[in-house]
């Protein structure tokens, strides 16, 4: 039986901290279904967003005041539109947090990730336009219930908890980056920033795909032991940053097979050397695909990429369809997510939560709140 009210997380005032109010539990409309939030993600730059966004990014809209932030839901649905097919109460979802206008250019033609309006629901939006999105979505996932379009819905096997599945966001990120550098057996990944959030999704997706090997560089080497544990011995390399030239590294570690896709996936305030070392460690053909936060301009030499057939290529999100692939691997087994440490805080204890991002023990913690 599901009540009237709910429980919802909601920001007031910049800077302060979140309140615990209760609102009414969202209506939903025709095509979507309601959530009941079992595990929301705490992405580390919630604190960033909550207190200093209008100097981060002051041009990219957030959800409105008071504001229920929350990125990535899973739960269960509880209630369904009467034009939703494939979904009835108790099925287990992950919600994908994409929305996008559907009226676009970009979503007419089937490329929702290009929408020219697209929010990341409870989080923020990619451009000034986007303000409009949040009219339509201003649920986030820090609350009792979710309202979810169907097309947002991934279904998540009895084999993945509702925490884990609450990192399918950062996951998917690392997911369509190697899909894009198409990576799989015979491939050599290099991963900059192996040990981090991103990173290591990136690592444990390349295991699932049957990369052959896995390079990685990162500062902090207390880690470097544990990551590659996750794979049989000599499997995963991890160069300490700027201990040595990447690309000569690399040549000696894979016994001059080189790299085929490297991924960026280094934290915000990253300097640009990691990056264009990685561009140099990619055998003809290659592919950078960057998923990082390295925001200053990045020298590369692109008569040489030009020469070999070398690309670089930004990627943001991914699709609901390559969130159910993971979902799928992971039911089959081929995707292993036990590594994760994971951190569940009730709603009333979020402001704890998000103070406790900055002690984590790099990509291995994964900290959720359970509604
Ligand atoms: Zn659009």
């Amino acid at each position: 039986m599901i009540g009237k009210v709910m429980r919802a997380a909601r920001m007031h005032e910049k800077g302060k901290p979140l309140d615990i109010d209760e609102i009414d539990i969202p209506q939903i409309r025709p095509t979507e279904v309601l959530v009941r939030v079992r595990a929301c993600g705490m992405v580390p730059n919630l604190q960033n967003v909550l207190d200093k966004w209008d100097e981060m990014a002051p041009d990219l809209p957030l959800p409105k005041m008071p504001a229920i932030f929350g990125l990535d839901v899973a739960g269960e649905v509880v209630r369904t539109g009467e034009r939703v097919r494939d979904f009835k109460p108790g099925d287990r979802v992950y919600v994908n947090p994409l929305r996008v206008c559907g009226s676009c250019s970009a979503c007419r033609n089937g490329h929702t990730l290009n929408c020219e309006r697209m929010i990341l629901n409870g989080y923020f939006g990619i451009k000034p336009e986007s303000a409009t999105l949040f009219e339509d979505y201003p649920y986030g996932g820090y609350a009792e219930y979710l309202p979810a379009p169907q097309e947002s819905l991934v279904r998540i096997p009895e084999n993945l908890d509702f925490p884990v599945a609450a990192r399918l966001g950062y996951l998917g990120t690392a997911y369509r980056a190697l899909k894009r550098g198409n990576a799989g057996p015979g491939k050599t990944v290099m991963i900059n920033g192996i040990t981090g959030t991103l990173g290591l999704g990136a690592v444990a997706l390349s295991l699932a795909l049957g990369v052959r090997q896995i390079l990685g560089t990162a500062r902090d080497e207390s880690l470097f032991e544990r990551v590659a544990q996750l794979a049989e011995p000599g499997r995963i390399q991890i160069l300490k940053s700027g201990e040595e030239p990447a690309d000569e590294w690399s040549q000696r570690v894979t016994g001059g097979r080189g790299v085929d896709i490297a991924v960026d996936a280094l934290s915000p305030g990253a300097p640009p050397e990691p990056m264009k070392e990685a561009v140099k460690t990619l055998n003809r053909g290659g592919c950078l695909v960057n998923i990082g936060m390295v925001s200053q301009e990045v020298p590369l030499d692109v008569f040489w990429m030009m020469s070999n057939n070398i690309s670089h290529i930004g990627s943001s999100w991914f699709s609901t369809e390559q969130g159910q692939e993971m979902a799928d691997l992971v039911e089959s087994g081929a995707l292993d997510l036990s590594f994760f440490d994971n951190q569940a805080f009730p709603l009333e204890q979020i402001n704890e939560a998000v103070g406790n991002t900055k002690n984590r023990s790099g990509g291995f913690t994964n900290i959720v709140i359970t509604p």
